[in-house]
């Protein structure tokens, strides 16, 4: 058997790639991974200034990587969820008290997330940051796969993990297909200061033109994705602070009381993309280069992270070979259940939370009236939101690899 550079090489060091390298930090595992940009959060385009929520879920896996402490400095606790829907009656909140937990979730922006990773990563002694890289080519034999990088260095190793984004160009240059779906949606994002302070609570208000969400950041900031259709969007981030402040207001109204401050706006096409075969020989993909979502129920990161510790403990402990397929088969067959329950759960959120249709409009209403009444309902909701349905990973049982 030839004798490849890596054990694993991990393409993408963004969110999903950098929290797989630190989760294997303990293994015997020599790992590389490969980021496009340099090694700084602030030239990442994916640790931006968008306010991510943690599930509960993550929140524990983070805590037993050992890296929360660092984290929780900058993240804003979920105590409740507030969900309405504009123009019809019908209310459901979600309680931290009543599920019995510290908090529903955590909301961090992705700029500190990258800080907090990127530090991390730098420091582990089993793995080579490969900075200012990208993959030109890939070849896969039967007992390695190796990569061609456009700095000139050729690489191998046992395994490679595809984490390089919606855009993977390791799915392109695999020529894997993928189910896509363009939601003609836009979502625009921004920091917004209240006059009223959020308590904790993360609102999610559907409007006949798309969902509102409100979350609760530090200093009394609420992180904002507002989703509109598509060709809205330029008039929107075009307005003036207050013309913006206006619009916003208009259709979340007033719970807040007045909102009174808007920090730089960021716009993000919507579309569902979902790989036809994230199994490939000697590789694997996992994140946005498996699934990108609708950023409608909070999901993508704490999805993709799920994948990470799934892989993380399949690959812990020990093999004489990393890429070997029943390894892969086995990952593949543990995520494939949540993962499919995510997406349709997403799309089928879209589809009915953003639509001007009256009759589903009395539906929603009536939706979340019956959720309000019925705790077991709002139980289940509250567990998924939360991450900790199905068969849990070490890592997301307290148990460290
Ligand atoms: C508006 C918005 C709000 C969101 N809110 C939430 C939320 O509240 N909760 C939640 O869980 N999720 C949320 N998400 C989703 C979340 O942001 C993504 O799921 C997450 O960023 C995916 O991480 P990733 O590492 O898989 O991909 P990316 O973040 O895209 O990272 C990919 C990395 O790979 C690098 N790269 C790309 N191509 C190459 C290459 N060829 N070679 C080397 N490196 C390469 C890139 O530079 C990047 O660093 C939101 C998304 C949006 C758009």
């Amino acid at each position: 058997m030839t004798k490849p550079d890596f054990d694993l090489i991990i393409v993408g060091g963004g969110m999903v790639g950098s929290s797989l390298a630190y989760a294997l930090r303990n293994t015997a595992m020599k790992i590389a991974i490969i980021e496009a940009t340099e090694p700084s959060s602030e030239y990442q385009p994916s640790y931006d200034d968008r306010g991510i929520a943690l599930s509960y879920g993550s929140q524990r896996i983070f805590e037993t990587m050992d890296l929360w402490s660092q984290l929780k400095t900058y993240a804003t606790a979920i105590s409740d969820i507030h969900v309405s829907d504009r123009g019809h009656f019908g209310v459901t909140r979600l309680s931290a008290q009543d599920e019995q937990v510290p908090a529903l979730g955590q909301v961090i922006t992705a700029r500190y997330m990258g800080q907090v990773l990127n530090h991390a990563i730098a420091q582990q002694a089993n793995l080579e940051p490969i900075w200012k890289a990208t993959v030109t080519s890939l070849e896969q034999f039967d007992d390695y796969a190796q990569l061609q990088l456009d700095n000139g260095r050729q690489l191998s190793a046992q395994l490679i993990v595809a984490a390089d984004g919606a855009h993977s160009t390791l799915r392109q240059l695999l020529g894997l297909g993928a189910l896509e779906r363009d939601y003609q949606q836009t979502a625009i994002t921004a920091n917004i200061s209240t006059e009223r302070p959020h308590k904790g609570c993360a609102y999610e208000r559907f409007t006949d033109t798309g969902p509102i969400a409100l979350l609760p950041m530090s200093d009394n900031r609420c992180s904002l994705v507002w989703t509109v259709k598509s060709g809205d969007d330029a008039a929107i981030l075009a307005s003036s602070d207050a013309d913006f402040l206006g619009q916003l207001q208009q259709r979340f109204g007033y719970r807040l009381g007045k909102l009174t401050q808007v920090g730089q706006r960021n716009s993000y096409p919507l579309k569902l993309v979902q790989a036809d075969q994230p199994i490939q020989r000697r590789v694997v993909l996992i994140g946005n280069a498996a699934h990108s979502l609708h950023p409608i129920a909070g999901q993508g990161f704490n999805l993709g992270l799920r994948d990470v510790v799934a892989l993380a403990d399949v690959l812990a402990d020990g093999h004489a070979d990393y890429g070997d397929s029943r390894l892969l088969h086995d990952y593949s067959q543990w995520r494939q259940s949540d993962q499919d329950k995510v997406i349709a759960y997403t799309s089928s959120l879209v589809s009915l939370f953003s639509n001007d249709n009256p009759f589903l409009g009395h539906l929603r209403g009536a939706g979340l009236s019956l959720m309000e009444m019925l705790p077991p309902a709002k139980h289940w909701l509250a567990k998924h939101s939360m991450g900790i349905n199905g068969k849990q990973p070490r890592l997301s049982r307290g148990i460290p690899l």
